[in-house]
């Protein structure tokens, strides 16, 4: 099970995601977040579906290379009649979107190569391998 816990992300990231859902459910916009940290166990088990296990691939990251695994990002779904809109299609998602952006993440919609609609994070300009190197937000 994903580890859904605000708390678990960095402070600064914490700090800014919880301004943004609110934000967005004064909007009307609820989200649901289904994922914060991750761990390496969780991360490789991530990266084997699709690949050397069932399902659809989700991700290009193994363990060390998501920004998950630093508490920087976190994944979320729009709440549409109390339900997660999975379709990525209901219009909230770019409002949504647009109201964490603000907030100073980054969008993984917005990615070239494997895009992660779900997916936001915060990572002070930095590359993922400056976190690698145990640097710090
Ligand atoms: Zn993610």
């Amino acid at each position: 099970m994903a580890d859904r816990d605000l708390n678990h992300l960095h402070p600064q990231v914490e700090a800014a995601a919880r301004a943004a859902i609110a934000e967005c459910e004064a909007a009307g916009m609820p989200v649901l977040v289904t994922c914060t940290y991750r761990s390496d166990q969780e991360q490789n088990e991530l990266y084997a579906q699709g690949r050397t296990k069932p399902g659809r691939i989700v991700t290009n990251a193994r363990a060390g290379e998501s920004f998950h695994q630093y508490r920087l990002a976190l994944d979320l779904y729009p709440l549409v009649n109390g339900k997660p809109d999975f379709s990525g299609t209901h219009p909230n998602w770019h409002k949504i979107a647009a109201i964490f952006i603000k907030h100073g993440f980054e969008w993984g919609y917005n990615w070239k190569r494997f895009r992660e609609m779900p997916h936001f994070q915060m990572t002070g300009g930095h590359p993922l391998s400056y976190y690698q190197r145990g640097g710090q937000l």
